[in-house]
């Protein structure tokens, strides 16, 4: 039996008017998990369920509030008509994951009546998401074989948000050197994953020099086999501070930090990894220092974009006018170069960092401009 508590947690210092915080568990299937729904204005709340043994729960419930609001401001950036939350699942994903738990934790979702929908995140898989499907439909991010459509909106969410971070890369440019052409342009990408190459792809296919870095030997082989004299390799201790144009973290996150900042050479910051800063204050250290950041967030929308669109697809619930097809979700995700223009503008005109620039007008869609909302409504078993 899965017991729920309602978290009233208005005095933490993580808290920013959260609507809902709650606490499940299920003692049957060893579910410990806490969901937090920061803000539903523009709609449902979308969030990833991250599985992670944390060290205690104040570790978890810090986690939860920070990246629920994280997800506000992404979503309402990228103009999708989504909220932001997120779950957490405690321990370890090596040894906790059973069918049975998630189809508990399934169930703790569809106890708060589509105001959460999960997806994909740090600890969580695409079969995980299968087993939590069979007890809700607030699930986002299933594959194209239980799909059951063909729209092309469906799948592996990261050469989509390679894209967005291609076009967001181009604004930057356009931003830096007054033209938005990455030809000619040399690229130090920190991690070869799902995204750093597929970004990869489109640097050189634009006709941009790469300098990439990971810890794994394999990764690098392939991009030196497929890339050949447009690739070289750097070192991932070092990778930030190659003289580069534009430095793209593609791997973990707080690369930019009071050690790494001084050392980059690079104009432009931009790339796919959360939570590039280590502290707020480092978006200033970049802004002091003259180089461009394209606040991380904004720039990686890609990924939460291809999910949305996926769950609009499957559940029935096109907010747009427009179909929701692959042509259409690139569509919405170039947009960042358009965002992004705007959060540069904003920056430029207020003087404010780019960081800064990109909280506003985030903070802007979700608390005045009203787009079209998702229904909550399941219409989809
Ligand atoms: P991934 O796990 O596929 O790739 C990460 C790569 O970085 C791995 O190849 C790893 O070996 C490498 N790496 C780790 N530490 C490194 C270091 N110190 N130096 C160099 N390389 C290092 O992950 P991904 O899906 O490509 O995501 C990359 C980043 O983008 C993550 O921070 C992720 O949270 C973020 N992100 C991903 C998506 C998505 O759609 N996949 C969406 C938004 C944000």
């Amino acid at each position: 039996m899965i017991s729920s508590k309602v978290l009233d947690v208005t005095n933490h210092p993580s808290f920013d008017n959260h609507e809902q915080i709650v606490h499940f568990e299920d003692p049957a299937t060893g579910l410990q998990s806490i969901i937090a729904v920061h803000n539903t204005n523009l709609g449902a709340s979308l969030g990833g369920c991250r599985i992670f043994p944390y060290a205690s729960f104040e570790d978890a419930l810090t986690d939860v509030l920070r990246l629920s609001k994280g997800m506000t401001y992404k979503s309402a950036l990228a103009s999708l008509p989504l909220g932001g939350g997120k779950a957490v699942i405690f321990g370890n994903p090596r040894q906790i994951k059973t069918a049975e738990l998630f189809h508990a934790f399934g169930e703790a979702i569809e106890s708060l009546n589509g105001a959460y929908i999960t997806a994909e995140d740090v600890g969580s898989a695409e079969s995980d998401m299968i087993e939590i499907a069979k007890k809700t439909s607030y699930v986002a991010g299933l594959p194209e074989a239980i799909h059951g459509q063909e729209d092309g909106v469906s799948g592996n969410p990261s050469p989509v948000t390679a894209y967005g971070v291609y076009c967001g890369l181009k604004a930057c440019a356009k931003e830096k050197y007054g033209d938005p052409s990455l030809a000619g342009r040399k690229v130090a990408i920190q991690g070869m994953g799902a995204v750093g190459y597929a970004l990869a792809r489109y640097l050189v296919e634009d006709g941009a020099a790469l300098v990439v870095a990971d810890l794994h030997k394999e990764a690098l082989e392939k991009a030196q086999a497929e890339f050949a004299d447009k690739v070289s390799i750097g070192d991932p201790i070092t990778i930030h501070a190659e003289d580069v144009d534009i430095f793209a973290p593609c791997a973990m996150g707080a690369i930019l930090n009071d050690r790494t900042i001084p050392d980059i050479k690079a104009a432009i910051v931009g790339g796919a990894a959360n939570n590039q800063l280590a502290e707020p204050r480092h978006d200033l250290m970049l802004k002091d220092r003259g180089i461009l950041y394209a606040p991380d967030y904004a720039i990686n929308s890609g990924g939460i974009t291809s999910v949305g669109y996926e769950y609009f697809a499957r559940t029935g619930r096109n907010p747009y006018t427009h179909p929701l097809t692959s042509g259409t979700m690139m569509a919405h995700v170039a947009r960042i170069e358009e965002t992004l223009g705007q959060v540069f503008t904003l920056a430029d005109n207020k003087g404010l960092s780019t960081g800064e620039a990109a909280d506003q007008l985030a903070r802007e869609k979700f608390m005045e401009t009203p787009l079209p909302r998702v229904s909550t409504q399941t219409s989809v078993a």
